[in-house]
């Protein structure tokens, strides 16, 4: 999975758990704030697994720079993901 699609898939996780939390808020249902878990845990499995260098495959931090901090090499022009 390249950086691109992983960005996509966190921020398309992202939405669902806000939309979750946000159904649980307003309905005061439980099996709203439990099935809120599902998407947060695979929010936090997807980048933990895949927010990786290509070249060293090292963590990533969030907020990325133009190259690796562990390896040095070139990562993806931010402004096209
Ligand atoms: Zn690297």
């Amino acid at each position: 999975m390249n950086l691109k699609r992983v960005k996509q898939l966190t921020g398309i996780l992202a939405v669902v758990c806000a939309l979750m939390a946000a159904v649980t808020m307003a309905t005061g249902s439980t099996v709203a704030g439990v099935l809120m878990v599902v998407p947060m845990i695979a929010l936090v499995t997807v980048h933990l697994l895949y927010w990786r260098c290509p070249h060293c495959k090292q963590r990533l931090s969030r907020n990325l720079e133009h190259f690796c901090p562990h390896c040095g090499k070139n990562l993806p022009d931010w402004t096209e993901l």
